[in-house]
Protein backbone atom coordinates (compact mmCIF):
# COMPACT_ATOMS: atom_id res chain seq x y z
CA UNK A 1 0.00 0.00 0.00
CA UNK A 2 2.85 2.32 0.93
CA UNK A 3 4.50 1.49 -1.98
CA UNK A 4 1.50 2.44 -4.36
CA UNK A 5 1.11 5.50 -2.27
CA UNK A 6 4.36 7.05 -3.62
CA UNK A 7 3.66 5.49 -7.16
CA UNK A 8 0.17 7.20 -7.21
CA UNK A 9 2.22 10.22 -6.11
CA UNK A 10 4.44 10.32 -8.38
CA UNK A 11 1.77 9.65 -10.85
CA UNK A 12 -0.98 12.83 -9.99
CA UNK A 13 1.03 15.05 -7.45
CA UNK A 14 2.96 17.08 -10.36
CA UNK A 15 -1.56 18.32 -11.46
CA UNK A 16 -2.46 17.83 -8.02
CA UNK A 17 0.21 19.72 -5.85
CA UNK A 18 -1.73 18.07 -2.61
CA UNK A 19 1.55 17.38 -0.59
CA UNK A 20 4.42 20.29 0.64
CA UNK A 21 6.74 17.25 1.86
CA UNK A 22 7.26 13.92 0.99
CA UNK A 23 8.34 11.13 4.13
CA UNK A 24 9.35 8.62 2.21
CA UNK A 25 12.67 6.89 3.29
CA UNK A 26 10.98 6.59 6.56
CA UNK A 27 7.62 5.32 5.25
CA UNK A 28 9.02 2.59 3.13
CA UNK A 29 11.19 1.67 6.49
CA UNK A 30 8.09 1.92 8.62
CA UNK A 31 6.10 -0.18 5.96
CA UNK A 32 8.53 -2.63 5.80
CA UNK A 33 9.29 -3.15 9.46
CA UNK A 34 5.52 -3.75 10.05
CA UNK A 35 5.95 -6.23 7.28
CA UNK A 36 7.69 -7.95 9.36
CA UNK A 37 6.43 -7.66 12.75
CA UNK A 38 2.68 -8.04 11.86
CA UNK A 39 -0.17 -5.58 12.70
CA UNK A 40 -0.51 -6.63 16.44
CA UNK A 41 -3.95 -5.25 17.07
CA UNK A 42 -3.58 -1.81 16.18
CA UNK A 43 -6.70 -0.45 13.54
CA UNK A 44 -4.86 1.59 11.40
CA UNK A 45 -1.54 -1.40 10.42
CA UNK A 46 -0.01 -0.43 7.26
CA UNK A 47 -2.74 2.72 6.03
CA UNK A 48 -1.02 5.64 4.40
CA UNK A 49 -1.87 8.44 5.61
CA UNK A 50 -1.46 12.15 5.07
CA UNK A 51 -1.11 15.00 7.48
CA UNK A 52 -2.28 18.58 7.11
CA UNK A 53 0.94 20.50 7.48
CA UNK A 54 -0.43 22.70 10.67
CA UNK A 55 -0.22 19.73 13.06
CA UNK A 56 3.31 19.26 14.15
CA UNK A 57 5.39 15.96 12.87
CA UNK A 58 8.71 15.18 14.61
CA UNK A 59 11.62 16.19 12.52
CA UNK A 60 9.41 16.20 9.95
CA UNK A 61 9.29 20.00 8.03
CA UNK A 62 5.74 21.42 9.47
CA UNK A 63 5.04 24.67 7.24
CA UNK A 64 1.38 25.85 7.65
CA UNK A 65 1.79 26.90 4.08
CA UNK A 66 3.92 29.92 5.23
CA UNK A 67 6.86 31.63 4.34
CA UNK A 68 7.06 32.84 8.29
CA UNK A 69 7.27 28.55 8.71
CA UNK A 70 9.38 27.02 5.80
CA UNK A 71 12.07 25.45 7.70
CA UNK A 72 10.67 24.82 10.80
CA UNK A 73 11.28 21.47 12.25
CA UNK A 74 9.08 20.23 14.88
CA UNK A 75 10.59 18.63 18.42
CA UNK A 76 7.77 16.55 18.75
CA UNK A 77 4.64 14.95 17.78
CA UNK A 78 0.90 16.81 17.89
CA UNK A 79 -1.25 14.07 19.94
CA UNK A 80 -3.18 13.38 16.81
CA UNK A 81 -0.04 12.54 14.96
CA UNK A 82 1.30 10.06 18.10
CA UNK A 83 -2.28 8.51 18.08
CA UNK A 84 -2.08 7.26 14.27
CA UNK A 85 1.59 6.02 15.08
CA UNK A 86 0.17 4.22 17.57
CA UNK A 87 -2.28 2.19 15.84
CA UNK A 88 0.95 2.25 13.19
CA UNK A 89 -0.53 4.07 10.21
CA UNK A 90 2.10 5.31 8.50
CA UNK A 91 2.73 8.57 7.70
CA UNK A 92 3.24 9.51 3.57
CA UNK A 93 3.73 13.35 3.64
CA UNK A 94 2.45 17.01 4.80
CA UNK A 95 -0.79 18.52 3.27
CA UNK A 96 -1.11 21.69 1.04
CA UNK A 97 -3.54 23.79 2.91
CA UNK A 98 -4.21 27.66 2.90
CA UNK A 99 -1.82 29.66 4.66
CA UNK A 100 -1.84 28.80 9.00
CA UNK A 101 -5.36 27.45 7.89
CA UNK A 102 -6.83 31.00 6.79
CA UNK A 103 -9.00 30.27 3.62
CA UNK A 104 -11.45 28.39 1.52
CA UNK A 105 -9.53 27.39 -1.68
CA UNK A 106 -5.90 26.58 -0.59
CA UNK A 107 -5.07 29.53 -3.30
CA UNK A 108 -3.21 31.63 0.27
CA UNK A 109 -0.74 28.82 0.38
CA UNK A 110 3.02 30.48 -0.31
CA UNK A 111 4.20 27.41 -2.06
CA UNK A 112 1.76 26.18 -4.93
CA UNK A 113 -2.02 25.44 -5.50
CA UNK A 114 -3.56 22.21 -4.60
CA UNK A 115 -6.44 21.58 -6.93
CA UNK A 116 -9.06 19.45 -7.52
CA UNK A 117 -8.99 16.11 -9.30
CA UNK A 118 -12.43 16.02 -10.40
CA UNK A 119 -11.45 19.13 -12.49
CA UNK A 120 -7.93 20.81 -12.40
CA UNK A 121 -8.53 24.03 -12.99
CA UNK A 122 -11.14 24.26 -9.72
CA UNK A 123 -9.90 24.86 -6.68
CA UNK A 124 -10.26 21.73 -3.95
CA UNK A 125 -11.80 24.25 -1.40
CA UNK A 126 -9.74 24.88 1.72
CA UNK A 127 -7.85 24.85 4.13
CA UNK A 128 -7.67 21.43 4.30
CA UNK A 129 -7.44 21.25 0.34
CA UNK A 130 -4.22 19.26 0.39
CA UNK A 131 -6.18 16.35 2.42
CA UNK A 132 -9.08 16.16 0.38
CA UNK A 133 -7.83 16.56 -2.62
CA UNK A 134 -4.97 13.58 -1.82
CA UNK A 135 -7.89 11.40 -0.78
CA UNK A 136 -9.92 12.18 -4.17
CA UNK A 137 -6.93 11.25 -6.28
CA UNK A 138 -6.46 8.06 -4.51
CA UNK A 139 -2.54 9.32 -3.72
CA UNK A 140 -3.49 8.24 0.20
CA UNK A 141 -6.75 6.23 2.01
CA UNK A 142 -6.84 8.45 5.06
CA UNK A 143 -5.70 11.91 5.79
CA UNK A 144 -6.29 14.99 8.74
CA UNK A 145 -7.20 18.04 8.68
CA UNK A 146 -8.65 20.74 10.73
CA UNK A 147 -11.80 22.47 10.67
CA UNK A 148 -11.96 25.97 12.32
CA UNK A 149 -14.93 27.50 10.10
CA UNK A 150 -15.29 24.61 7.55
CA UNK A 151 -11.94 23.51 7.04
CA UNK A 152 -12.40 19.83 6.80
CA UNK A 153 -16.44 19.70 5.55
CA UNK A 154 -15.77 22.14 2.78
CA UNK A 155 -13.24 20.20 0.50
CA UNK A 156 -14.69 17.14 1.38
CA UNK A 157 -17.67 18.32 0.12
CA UNK A 158 -15.68 19.75 -2.82
CA UNK A 159 -13.88 17.01 -3.54
CA UNK A 160 -15.74 13.91 -3.15
CA UNK A 161 -14.68 12.50 -0.15
CA UNK A 162 -16.13 12.07 4.01
CA UNK A 163 -15.07 14.15 6.19
CA UNK A 164 -15.60 14.68 9.94
CA UNK A 165 -15.28 17.70 11.65
CA UNK A 166 -15.63 16.30 15.58
CA UNK A 167 -17.68 17.93 18.89
CA UNK A 168 -15.21 20.56 20.30
CA UNK A 169 -13.13 18.84 22.54
CA UNK A 170 -13.29 15.19 20.97
CA UNK A 171 -10.13 15.40 19.57
CA UNK A 172 -6.92 17.00 21.64
CA UNK A 173 -5.41 20.40 19.83
CA UNK A 174 -2.02 19.92 21.49
CA UNK A 175 0.30 20.37 18.54
CA UNK A 176 -1.93 21.82 15.98
CA UNK A 177 -0.74 25.01 15.07
CA UNK A 178 -3.16 27.28 16.57
CA UNK A 179 -5.87 29.28 14.61
CA UNK A 180 -8.97 30.41 16.39
CA UNK A 181 -8.40 28.42 19.74
CA UNK A 182 -11.84 27.97 20.81
CA UNK A 183 -13.07 26.74 17.22
CA UNK A 184 -10.23 24.89 15.78
CA UNK A 185 -10.81 20.68 15.65
CA UNK A 186 -8.67 18.43 14.13
CA UNK A 187 -10.39 15.70 11.94
CA UNK A 188 -10.69 12.72 9.27
CA UNK A 189 -10.89 12.75 5.56
CA UNK A 190 -11.79 9.22 3.71
CA UNK A 191 -12.94 7.27 0.86
CA UNK A 192 -16.00 6.10 2.96
CA UNK A 193 -18.34 6.43 5.85
CA UNK A 194 -16.54 3.57 7.65
CA UNK A 195 -12.74 4.31 7.47
CA UNK A 196 -13.90 7.58 8.81
CA UNK A 197 -15.28 6.36 11.53
CA UNK A 198 -11.66 4.04 12.57
CA UNK A 199 -9.60 6.99 12.05
CA UNK A 200 -11.81 9.19 14.24
CA UNK A 201 -11.68 6.28 16.94
CA UNK A 202 -7.78 6.52 16.63
CA UNK A 203 -7.40 10.30 17.21
CA UNK A 204 -10.16 10.90 19.60
CA UNK A 205 -10.47 11.20 23.33
CA UNK A 206 -8.80 13.32 26.54
CA UNK A 207 -5.37 14.20 26.69
CA UNK A 208 -3.61 15.79 29.63
CA UNK A 209 -1.95 18.48 26.95
CA UNK A 210 -4.77 20.17 26.09
CA UNK A 211 -7.21 21.00 28.82
CA UNK A 212 -10.46 21.59 26.50
CA UNK A 213 -9.80 18.10 25.19
CA UNK A 214 -13.37 16.47 26.76
CA UNK A 215 -13.20 13.46 29.08
CA UNK A 216 -16.27 11.82 27.71
CA UNK A 217 -15.53 8.42 27.30
CA UNK A 218 -14.81 7.08 23.25
CA UNK A 219 -17.70 5.05 21.73
CA UNK A 220 -16.92 1.84 19.24
CA UNK A 221 -17.91 4.22 16.38
CA UNK A 222 -17.58 1.29 13.73
CA UNK A 223 -20.13 -0.61 15.83
CA UNK A 224 -22.56 2.13 15.28
CA UNK A 225 -22.63 0.86 11.42
CA UNK A 226 -25.72 -0.60 11.95
CA UNK A 227 -27.28 0.34 8.72
CA UNK A 228 -31.07 0.82 10.47
CA UNK A 229 -31.96 5.01 10.81
CA UNK A 230 -35.59 4.05 11.44
CA UNK A 231 -37.37 6.63 13.05
CA UNK A 232 -34.55 8.90 13.24
CA UNK A 233 -35.95 12.68 13.62
CA UNK A 234 -34.20 14.70 10.55
CA UNK A 235 -34.62 18.35 10.54
CA UNK A 236 -33.87 20.72 7.63
CA UNK A 237 -33.49 24.41 8.29
CA UNK A 238 -35.09 26.02 5.86
CA UNK A 239 -31.93 28.87 5.82
CA UNK A 240 -30.10 25.84 4.53
CA UNK A 241 -31.92 25.63 1.46
CA UNK A 242 -33.00 29.21 0.68
CA UNK A 243 -31.24 32.34 -0.42
CA UNK A 244 -27.74 32.18 -1.58
CA UNK A 245 -27.43 28.49 -2.26
CA UNK A 246 -27.12 27.51 -5.65
CA UNK A 247 -30.12 25.49 -7.47
CA UNK A 248 -28.79 22.99 -8.62
CA UNK A 249 -26.69 22.03 -5.12
CA UNK A 250 -30.21 22.15 -3.45
CA UNK A 251 -31.71 19.56 -6.28
CA UNK A 252 -29.34 17.08 -5.17
CA UNK A 253 -29.49 17.86 -1.17
CA UNK A 254 -33.46 17.22 -1.95
CA UNK A 255 -33.12 14.04 -3.65
CA UNK A 256 -30.59 12.92 -0.62
CA UNK A 257 -33.40 13.91 1.62
CA UNK A 258 -35.96 11.81 -0.18
CA UNK A 259 -33.60 9.04 0.25
CA UNK A 260 -32.93 9.48 3.85
CA UNK A 261 -36.91 9.54 3.87
CA UNK A 262 -36.95 6.23 2.36
CA UNK A 263 -34.90 4.76 4.58
CA UNK A 264 -37.05 5.45 7.56
CA UNK A 265 -35.78 8.98 8.65
CA UNK A 266 -38.57 11.17 9.63
CA UNK A 267 -38.12 15.26 8.01
CA UNK A 268 -39.08 18.31 9.59
CA UNK A 269 -38.14 21.50 8.38
CA UNK A 270 -37.15 23.84 11.47
CA UNK A 271 -35.34 27.33 11.19
CA UNK A 272 -32.30 28.27 12.60
CA UNK A 273 -33.29 32.05 13.01
CA UNK A 274 -29.44 33.47 13.91
CA UNK A 275 -27.78 31.73 10.82
CA UNK A 276 -27.33 34.47 9.50
CA UNK A 277 -25.29 36.05 11.71
CA UNK A 278 -22.89 33.38 11.71
CA UNK A 279 -20.32 34.56 9.19
CA UNK A 280 -19.82 38.35 10.40
CA UNK A 281 -19.18 36.64 14.35
CA UNK A 282 -17.30 33.81 13.22
CA UNK A 283 -14.56 36.26 11.59
CA UNK A 284 -14.58 38.90 14.44
CA UNK A 285 -14.07 35.66 16.87
CA UNK A 286 -11.80 33.58 14.31
CA UNK A 287 -9.50 36.61 13.73
CA UNK A 288 -9.47 38.12 17.32
CA UNK A 289 -8.10 34.55 18.16
CA UNK A 290 -5.59 34.53 15.54
CA UNK A 291 -4.47 37.84 15.98
CA UNK A 292 -3.38 36.80 19.49
CA UNK A 293 -2.32 33.19 18.77
CA UNK A 294 -0.03 34.59 15.89
CA UNK A 295 2.56 36.84 18.19
CA UNK A 296 4.47 33.78 18.73
CA UNK A 297 5.76 34.33 15.30
CA UNK A 298 8.28 36.80 15.95
CA UNK A 299 11.12 36.34 14.16
CA UNK A 300 13.02 34.58 16.95
CA UNK A 301 11.22 31.35 18.41
CA UNK A 302 10.57 29.84 15.45
CA UNK A 303 11.41 30.24 11.37
CA UNK A 304 12.12 32.72 9.21
CA UNK A 305 14.23 35.97 10.51
CA UNK A 306 14.82 39.16 8.63
CA UNK A 307 18.62 40.34 8.95
CA UNK A 308 18.76 43.23 10.69
CA UNK A 309 20.38 44.49 13.66
CA UNK A 310 17.53 46.68 15.55
CA UNK A 311 15.31 44.40 17.49
CA UNK A 312 12.18 46.14 16.73
CA UNK A 313 12.87 46.71 13.41
CA UNK A 314 13.74 42.60 13.38
CA UNK A 315 10.15 41.52 14.95
CA UNK A 316 8.35 43.94 12.27
CA UNK A 317 10.55 42.61 9.32
CA UNK A 318 10.07 39.40 9.94
CA UNK A 319 6.67 39.60 10.16
CA UNK A 320 6.10 41.69 7.14
CA UNK A 321 7.86 38.90 4.98
CA UNK A 322 7.10 35.82 6.92
CA UNK A 323 3.14 36.43 6.59
CA UNK A 324 1.41 36.43 3.32
CA UNK A 325 -1.80 38.89 2.79
CA UNK A 326 -4.74 36.72 3.95
CA UNK A 327 -2.90 36.16 7.23
CA UNK A 328 -2.26 40.03 7.76
CA UNK A 329 -5.88 40.86 6.89
CA UNK A 330 -7.07 38.59 9.55
CA UNK A 331 -4.08 40.03 12.52
CA UNK A 332 -5.16 43.08 11.46
CA UNK A 333 -8.88 42.80 11.81
CA UNK A 334 -8.70 40.77 14.99
CA UNK A 335 -5.93 43.83 16.62
CA UNK A 336 -8.95 45.97 15.91
CA UNK A 337 -11.76 44.51 17.16
CA UNK A 338 -10.05 43.29 20.87
CA UNK A 339 -8.42 47.07 20.88
CA UNK A 340 -9.86 49.42 23.42
CA UNK A 341 -12.68 51.33 22.46
CA UNK A 342 -13.73 48.61 19.80
CA UNK A 343 -13.96 45.36 22.20
CA UNK A 344 -17.62 45.96 23.35
CA UNK A 345 -18.90 46.73 19.52
CA UNK A 346 -17.14 43.64 17.57
CA UNK A 347 -15.51 41.43 20.35
CA UNK A 348 -17.99 41.10 22.99
CA UNK A 349 -20.92 41.74 20.22
CA UNK A 350 -19.66 38.87 18.40
CA UNK A 351 -19.76 36.65 21.59
CA UNK A 352 -23.05 37.63 22.02
CA UNK A 353 -24.18 36.23 18.95
CA UNK A 354 -22.17 33.48 19.12
CA UNK A 355 -24.50 32.60 22.44
CA UNK A 356 -27.77 33.18 20.30
CA UNK A 357 -25.98 30.53 17.55
CA UNK A 358 -25.77 28.04 19.84
CA UNK A 359 -28.93 28.12 21.51
CA UNK A 360 -30.93 27.98 18.01
CA UNK A 361 -28.91 24.20 17.68
CA UNK A 362 -30.15 23.17 21.14
CA UNK A 363 -33.97 24.31 20.49
CA UNK A 364 -33.98 21.89 17.51
CA UNK A 365 -31.92 19.36 19.12
CA UNK A 366 -34.47 19.12 21.74
CA UNK A 367 -36.69 17.03 19.55
CA UNK A 368 -34.47 16.12 16.28
CA UNK A 369 -31.52 13.57 16.53
CA UNK A 370 -30.09 15.09 13.61
CA UNK A 371 -29.79 18.36 11.21
CA UNK A 372 -29.25 17.74 7.59
CA UNK A 373 -28.80 19.93 4.83
CA UNK A 374 -25.78 21.17 2.21
CA UNK A 375 -22.28 21.80 3.27
CA UNK A 376 -21.68 24.92 0.80
CA UNK A 377 -23.91 27.06 -1.22
CA UNK A 378 -21.91 26.03 -4.70
CA UNK A 379 -19.63 23.35 -6.20
CA UNK A 380 -16.22 24.03 -6.40
CA UNK A 381 -15.18 27.03 -7.84
CA UNK A 382 -12.63 28.02 -10.48
CA UNK A 383 -9.18 28.88 -9.41
CA UNK A 384 -8.74 32.66 -9.15
CA UNK A 385 -12.37 33.42 -9.14
CA UNK A 386 -13.07 34.36 -6.23
CA UNK A 387 -9.42 35.00 -4.42
CA UNK A 388 -9.58 38.76 -5.19
CA UNK A 389 -12.96 39.23 -3.18
CA UNK A 390 -12.78 38.08 0.55
CA UNK A 391 -16.46 38.90 1.21
CA UNK A 392 -17.07 36.11 -1.57
CA UNK A 393 -14.55 34.00 -0.28
CA UNK A 394 -15.79 34.49 3.23
CA UNK A 395 -19.59 34.00 2.49
CA UNK A 396 -18.60 30.31 1.40
CA UNK A 397 -18.92 29.22 5.02
CA UNK A 398 -22.21 30.20 5.12
CA UNK A 399 -22.90 26.71 6.18
CA UNK A 400 -20.31 25.35 8.33
CA UNK A 401 -19.61 28.18 11.07
CA UNK A 402 -22.66 28.00 12.70
CA UNK A 403 -21.21 24.44 13.65
CA UNK A 404 -17.78 25.27 14.65
CA UNK A 405 -19.02 28.28 16.17
CA UNK A 406 -21.79 26.19 18.48
CA UNK A 407 -19.16 23.46 19.32
CA UNK A 408 -21.33 20.13 17.90
CA UNK A 409 -19.97 18.26 15.23
CA UNK A 410 -20.87 17.51 11.63
CA UNK A 411 -20.14 15.41 8.89
CA UNK A 412 -19.63 15.97 4.71
CA UNK A 413 -20.39 13.14 2.80
CA UNK A 414 -20.91 12.45 -1.32
CA UNK A 415 -24.57 13.17 -2.01
CA UNK A 416 -24.24 12.97 -5.85
CA UNK A 417 -23.11 15.61 -8.52
CA UNK A 418 -24.73 18.95 -10.04
CA UNK A 419 -22.79 20.03 -13.13
CA UNK A 420 -20.23 16.93 -12.99
CA UNK A 421 -18.82 18.40 -9.65
CA UNK A 422 -19.58 16.45 -6.41
CA UNK A 423 -21.84 17.86 -3.78
CA UNK A 424 -21.66 17.39 -0.09
CA UNK A 425 -24.19 16.40 2.51
CA UNK A 426 -23.91 17.72 5.49
CA UNK A 427 -24.92 16.03 9.03
CA UNK A 428 -25.10 18.38 12.27
CA UNK A 429 -25.19 15.98 15.58
CA UNK A 430 -25.62 17.05 19.19
CA UNK A 431 -22.30 17.72 21.16
CA UNK A 432 -20.63 13.92 21.38
CA UNK A 433 -23.42 12.87 18.91
CA UNK A 434 -20.64 11.65 16.17
CA UNK A 435 -21.80 8.16 16.53
CA UNK A 436 -25.61 9.05 15.29
CA UNK A 437 -23.60 10.89 12.38
CA UNK A 438 -21.98 8.03 11.14
CA UNK A 439 -25.16 5.82 11.76
CA UNK A 440 -27.01 8.21 9.42
CA UNK A 441 -24.15 8.50 7.07
CA UNK A 442 -23.55 4.96 6.98
CA UNK A 443 -26.69 4.08 6.12
CA UNK A 444 -27.46 6.50 3.91
CA UNK A 445 -24.04 5.76 1.92
CA UNK A 446 -25.03 2.39 1.33
N1 LIG B 1 -12.59 29.43 5.45
C1 LIG B 1 -12.59 29.73 6.85
C2 LIG B 1 -11.53 30.75 7.16
O1 LIG B 1 -10.88 31.16 6.27
C3 LIG B 1 -12.40 28.48 7.64
C4 LIG B 1 -11.00 28.05 7.78
C5 LIG B 1 -10.84 26.86 8.65
O2 LIG B 1 -11.79 26.16 9.00
N2 LIG B 1 -9.60 26.63 9.03
O3 LIG B 1 -11.33 31.14 8.28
Amino acid sequence: LVDEAFARIGEVDGDVQAFLTLNEEAAREQAKALDETGAGDAILAGMPIGIKDNMVTKGLRTTCASHILENYDPLYDATVVEKVNAQKAITIGKLNMDEFAMGSSTETSFFKKAKNPWDLDRVPGGSSGGSAAAVAAGEVLFALGTDTGGSIRQPSAFCGVVGMKPTYGRVSRYGLVAFASSLDQAGPITRTVEDNAYLLQAIAGLDRHDSTSADVAVPNYAAALTGDIKGLRVAVPKEYLGEGIDESVKGTIRAAIKQLESLGAVIDEVSLPHSKYAVPAYYIIASSEASANLARFDGVRYGVRAETDDLIEMYKKSRSEGFGDEVKRRIMLGTFALSSGYYDAYYKKAQQVRTLIKQDFEKVFADHDLIVGPTTPTTAFKIGENIDDPLTMYANDLLTIPVNLAGVPAISLPCGLADGLPVGLQMIGRPFGEETLYRAAHAYEQ
